[in-house]
Order: structure tokens, then sequence, then C-alpha cells
């Protein structure tokens, strides 16, 4: 934590914010303020601009053999150092060390993918039709990108995006969420130590996203942006990239299908919802929002649940035995508050949980709501926390109408043990990813991304380096 930086690092060199400006990082366990990191301006961001800008060209000539290397090192310093990143990630955004670690291991893993992506970029030669012209096709990076992250994979997020862009070639400027910029700094941190040349990275945190973000989308400079966060502040950025044409890759949103049939091995169904409801305290844009189960299994799937949602240990993510750490912060608590006032009120029933501890930190207790009226409002809303909502079904084409009834499409997750109808569900799904019979499905080797309203574009997989490249088509006549 005390060799965390905390200023802004802009052409590989740590700066203040040009007006001085600092802003407080805050442990969610304690509501206490852990240290102040520099809060960049417009100002900043033009300087970061210039350097990304700067730094473009010969970033793209350098060998893909060298900008592989460097992710290379960069995976290795991150998986030595995995507990030191655990636990700036655990104090800044509340996660249980344990889970913090999952993610350091995850994170790494998109640099290590990437690394061999990016000796793997090719092009085609051939023909055409007519026979007058062969095609020669070649790829090259986008050019400079704005990656723009949220606070609930703090190090995963950015990796995801950093991993393909050096790969490729580009430049970048990486504005993290303003709850956790310790993780991107010291990221930063590792890959000047592995050697990435200035000004290929810039990263500046700020509690004035749109002033820094805006004008970059606007000026005509920045060509790629890669955003993860919420559907609403996408749809605005979308908005803002149209204006000079940025290519956009979006991961926004989800409001994941969790599908229990009368045919599912309900050890694998309990174990899968826990996954998907729990992992990161239900704060993941996968997690399992509305819980579909087979009236003929609700009630043994419901106390089962309750169970081991109910065994959970609630308390700071650095403490030993703790499950569930506390939500990112009081607003984030107060949305799930109001989700599970408002099920109860249309008549859900509260099987475990459902109470706001008393003290500090920003602590609430797994919860498992049962018989939740289909209006609710947490059945169009993220809940973004530790309750799962179960409602009842009959029939295997009312499940899937009601699974698709929504505008995102990110993932789906489905419990049956019949293959015709495990793969008959899963292809009507409207979602980019499907779980069958597990509760995880990121993966680093694999194109995470949703249809719909959750996004466009992958991350991650052979895909994910297409997002950063660009084709170039050269006609040479036959003679
Ligand atoms: P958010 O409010 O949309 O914020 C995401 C990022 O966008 C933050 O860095 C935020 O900074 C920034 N931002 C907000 N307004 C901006 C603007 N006008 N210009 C530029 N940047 C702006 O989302 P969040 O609450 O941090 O994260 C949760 C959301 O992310 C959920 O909806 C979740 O589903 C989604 N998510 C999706 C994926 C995926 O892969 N599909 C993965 C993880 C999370 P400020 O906070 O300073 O505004």
């Amino acid at each position: 934590m005390t060799d965390t930086p905390t200023q802004l690092f802009i052409g590989g060199a740590w700066v203040d914010a040009a007006d001085g400006a600092t802003m407080p990082v805050d442990d969610p366990a304690t509501g206490e303020i852990l240290c102040h990191v520099a809060d960049a301006g417009a100002k900043d961001a033009q300087r970061a601009e210039e350097a990304a800008v700067r730094a473009q060209e010969e970033w793209a000539r350098t060998a893909p053999r060298v900008r592989s290397e460097i992710l290379r090192r960069a995976y290795e310093i991150i998986v030595e150092r995995t507990d030191e990143l655990a636990h700036l990630m655990t104090a800044e955004m509340g996660k249980p060390l344990a889970e913090a670690r999952g993610e350091v291991a995850y994170a790494a893993e998109f640099f290590r993918w990437f690394s061999e992506e990016a000796v793997r970029i090719e092009g085609g030669n051939g023909v055409l039709p007519d026979g007058r012209n062969r095609m020669l096709l070649s790829r090259r990076p986008v050019g400079p990108c704005l990656l723009i992250t949220p606070w609930n994979f703090p190090l995963a997020m950015g990796t995801r995006k950093i991993g393909p862009a050096i790969a490729a070639g580009c430049t970048m400027i990486l504005k993290p969420a303003p709850q956790t910029p310790l993780s991107s700094l010291a990221l930063a941190a590792i890959l000047k130590e592995a050697g990435l040349p200035d000004g290929v990275l810039n990263v500046v945190t700020t509690s004035r996203a749109g002033e820094v973000c805006e004008p970059l989308l606007r000026g005509g400079r920045i060509r790629k942006l890669s955003f993860t966060g919420s559907t609403n502040v996408g749809r605005l950025l979308l908005a803002q990239s149209a204006e000079a044409v940025v290519r956009t890759s979006m991961e926004l949103g989800g409001n994941a299908p969790f599908i229990v049939f009368e045919d599912a091995d309900l050890d694998k169904a309990v174990d899968g919802a826990m996954v998907a409801k729990m992992r990161n305290m239900g704060e993941a844009c996968t997690a399992a929002n509305r819980f579909f189960v087979h009236s003929s299994v609700v009630e043994e799937f419901g106390r089962r649940l309750a169970e081991r949602m109910g065994a959970l240990v609630v308390g700071p993510g650095t403490r030993d035995g703790v499950d569930v750490g506390p939500l990112i912060d009081r607003t984030g608590r107060g949305k799930v508050e109001e989700l599970v006032a408002d099920a109860v009120e249309r008549g859900a029933r509260v099987l475990v949980g459902g109470r706001t501890p008393e003290g500090p930190g920003c602590f609430y207790p797994p919860t498992v709501l049962t018989d939740v009226a289909p209006d609710s409002r947490l059945m169009d809303t993220e809940i973004f926390g530790p309750v799962a909502a179960i409602l009842t079904f009959d029939d295997e084409v009312e499940v899937i109408r009601r699974a698709n009834d929504t505008p995102w499409g990110l993932v789906g997750y489905v419990f049956t043990e019949g293959l015709d109808r495990a793969l008959r569900v899963s292809e009507r799904l409207e979602v980019g990813m499907v779980g069958l019979n597990t509760g995880l499905v990121s993966n680093p080797a694999a194109p995470f991304g949703g249809v719909k309203q959750s996004g466009l574009g992958r991350e991650g997989g052979r895909v994910g380096i297409e997002e950063f490249l660009e084709y170039q088509y050269l006609a040479v006549p036959v003679r």
C-alpha cells in the first residue's frame, strides 16, 4: 500500500493533476479514507492524449515479439505479487482476500493470453474473382484508445482491455473508476517495470469523468473507445463517439436469467447458484439476477440455497474466514435495500437475510427471496448485491419467453440433465454467453460479451484482439 503510486501516469512519468486536485479513496469495510490520489481534469486528459498520440507511430512499428514479451513479463510480475495486489484490491473495493487473489490470477491471464495473440496477427492474400487484381490484406492497430473501466473488477477489467491493445500495437489512456484507482496505478507501475515504452499506457484517475472523457471522444485523435460499465453510461458514450466516428467496444449491464428445470441435478444447481450469485458479492455483470425455478423443485431449491447463503460469513474482506465483504459504497447498498423492500411489498417472502446490519461499512447480508412478483423492480434492474430472487415456472416455452423479456442479453444459466433440452434452451436464449450446468463462464480464452443492450463486441478469446485492429486492403494488378 505504502509503495502504491497515487499520481497520474502520463508519458511514462508520475505527475500531479495540473490544478493540484486530489480525491479520496475509501475503504468500504470501514468507511475510512485509505489515501488520496490525483484527480485529473481536462488539461491532464489533453496531456495524456498528446503522450498517447506521440507514442502511437513507433509503437505500431515495434515488433510483435517485443510487444508479446512485455506482456509476458508483466504477467509474471503480477503472479509474483499476487498477495500484494490482492490486499490492495480488497482495501479499495472490499472483496474477500481469497476472491481478490482469484481476480489477480484471472487478470494476469489476460496478459499471458494476449502475449500469445500478439505474434499471431495474420493478414491474407489471393487473386480476386475477376482475375485482374490481387488482394493483399494487412492488419494494423486502430490507433490511440480510451479505455474506461468500472470498480467491480479493478484489475481484470483493466488487463482485459490493456492486454489486447498492447498486443495489437495501440497506445491508450486508461480511466479507471474513482472508487478503485489504486489497482490501475499499481498495474501501470508493473507495465513500466516490464519495459512498456513511455506514452503507450497513460492512466488518468479522476472524479470528473465527463470533463476528462468527452473532449477525448469528440476531438478526433482518439480512434477507439473500449468501455465497461452500465448501459446508461454506455449509451451516452456511444452518442459522444458518433461525432468523430470513434470505433467502440461496449461491455454493458446484464440481467441474467438462471433457469432450473425439473430434471436438473439440484446439487449442481445450488452450487452453480452460489457462484453465479455470490461471486464478487453479487456485484458482477454476470450475476444471476432472476432465478426461474420449476414449480416441482422450487421449494427444495429455495430451502437449500437459503441454507447455503445463510451459512456465509459476512465481514471485512481482510479477515480470515470471511466469504462476503462489504458492497462498494452506501449508494450501492441503498439501491439493494430499496429493491428488496419493493419486492417484499409486492409479496415476496424472505427465506434468509434481508436486514441491513448496524455499524460502519457497507455490509448487506446474503438474502434469498421467493414468490417474487414478476412486476418487482428487481426483475428489470441489476441488483448488484447478494440477493437471489426466485420466481416459479411450469413450462419450457414460457420460461424462455420470460427469460428473454428484457432489453439485456449478456449471459444466461441453464440447469437440466437433458441434452436436447440443454441445447434447445441455450440456443433460444437471447444472450452472448450461456453457463450450462455451471455458474461461471468468464475465461480469458473465451469471447466475453453480450447481445441487445448488454453491449457491442467481445473481450478475450481469439476475437478479443480484433477489436483493436483494422484491415488494410491493397489492390495489386495481376500482370
Ligand atoms: P458506470 O457507472 O457505468 O461507470 C463505469 C465507468 O464509466 C466508471 O469509470 C465511471 O466513472 C465511468 N463514467 C461514468 N460516466 C461517465 C461519463 N459521462 N464519461 C466517461 N466516463 C464515465 O458503472 P459502474 O457502476 O462503475 O459499474 C457497474 C456496471 O458495469 C454494471 O452495469 C455492470 O453490469 C457493468 N459491468 C459490465 C461488465 C461486462 O463485461 N459486460 C463487466 C463489469 C461490469 P465515474 O464513476 O467517475 O462516473
